[in-house]
């Protein structure tokens, strides 16, 4: 098989994590893979300077993974037609608003033999239809394109604390090799086929865990976020909302990846517990701010993808007649942007 030259488009806290990573196994897994890595920067500056200057000087991405070395083999690139530049394995780790217009410019620039992979949680809705966007890449730039998804706090990552993860790949022996680029001792990866079950656990997730926070805004204790009732915010995802949606609008994706794999539950606990979505959406109770505002005073550049989802789902849910099938993603949409209150949340699931 050929060696892969591997590409990663994206560079935020969760991008620049995986750089850290796949850095250092491309050095070690040479016999697989090409050792030099380029990840394309959405370029602003930082004190004053480009930041990718200040990567490539540092060897650390300053704004949004501060304090974890990147190998000197992973070159930060402001130009994305350069950063792809004889690639032929593409990392996708974008916030999901982003990837439709990054693909857009890389139509016709991405040889057909070239693999894609996925690590954007989030889902793509248009004119009544629903995608992941494994399916999105794959459309937009004729490659086939694979999902990693897991409870993967990325800084939990980054700092080589212990993960898991899944990567749903229709071909086991690509999946395979995907993993190899990822897999270290502390990061342990599953691979599955299940590219549609893999992507919507994350997805979907980031509207729970806004919810998961409300409670904690509301400080009604964690006895009532694992409660039947107002936390269906826990359990939703698992025997419920996510499964029940995956099956209804994409069939043929498989029940038990929510269940038994890292993409499922087990990022829907570590999302409720310490994730980006969480923490703002408690300051959203606590404050009564929007979430837009908190996104910008929180998160330092980080981008919010449970508020947005909510949206998006609610806008396709109205489409199908499917609004009041699904609560609780409802009561998220309905709480983060027509002023329902937080606290009617035991009310509404
Ligand atoms: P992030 O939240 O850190 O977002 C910031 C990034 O977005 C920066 O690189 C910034 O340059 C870029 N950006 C801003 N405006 C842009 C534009 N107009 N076009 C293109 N890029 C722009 O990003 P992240 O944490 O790497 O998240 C990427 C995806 O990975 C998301 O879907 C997220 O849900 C998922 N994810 C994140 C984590 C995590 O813990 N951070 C873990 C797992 C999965
Ligand atoms: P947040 O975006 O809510 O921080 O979730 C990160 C994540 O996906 C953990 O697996
Ligand atoms: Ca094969």
């Amino acid at each position: 098989q050929d060696k892969w030259k591997v590409a990663i488009v994206g560079s935020g806290n969760w991008g620049s994590a995986i750089a850290h990573l796949v850095g250092k196994n491309v050095k070690a897994r040479s016999d697989r893979f090409d050792t030099e890595v380029k990840m394309w920067c959405f370029e602003e500056d930082f004190e004053g300077r480009k930041l990718t200057e200040i990567i490539n000087e540092k060897h650390e991405n300053v704004k949004y993974l501060p304090g974890i070395t990147l190998g000197d083999n992973v070159i930060a690139e402001p130009d994305l037609t350069k950063a792809i530049e004889g690639a032929n394995a593409l990392i996708f780790v974008l916030p999901h608003q982003f990837i439709g217009k990054t693909c857009e410019q890389l139509q016709g620039k991405i040889p057909a033999h070239a693999k894609g992979i996925s690590l954007i949680k989030g889902v793509d809705v248009k004119d009544g239809e629903i995608h992941i966007f494994s399916e999105v890449i794959s459309a937009k730039l004729g490659i086939e394109c694979a999902a990693l998804s897991g409870a993967n706090i990325a800084n939990e990552v980054a700092a080589e604390a212990f993960s898991e993860t899944t990567i749903g790949c229709r071909d086991l022996d690509v999946g395979k090799k995907w993993a190899s680029l990822f897999e270290t001792e502390k990061f342990r990866v599953a691979v599955n086929r299940d590219v549609l079950g893999v992507s919507l656990g994350g997805a979907l997730k980031n509207i729970v865990a806004v919810a998961a926070g409300f409670v904690d805004g509301l400080q009604w204790g964690n006895n009532a976020k694992a409660s039947r009732r107002c936390a269906r915010v826990l359990v939703e995802l698992a025997i419920d909302a996510t499964p029940f949606f995956a099956l209804e609008f994409f069939p043929g994706t498989e029940p038990e990846t929510f269940v038994q794999e890292s993409a499922g539950i087990a990022d829907l606990i570590t999302s409720c517990l310490g994730g980006r979505n969480r923490k703002c959406a408690e300051a959203f109770v606590t404050t009564g701010k929007p979430f837009d505002q908190l996104e910008k005073e929180m998160l330092n550049g980080q981008k919010l993808q449970g508020v947005e989802t909510a949206k998006e789902l609610h806008q396709f849910l109205k489409t199908r007649g499917k609004v009041d099938e699904y609560p609780l993603f409802t009561f998220v949409y309905r709480a983060a942007y027509e002023g329902v209150k937080p606290d009617s949340l035991t009310a509404h699931i």
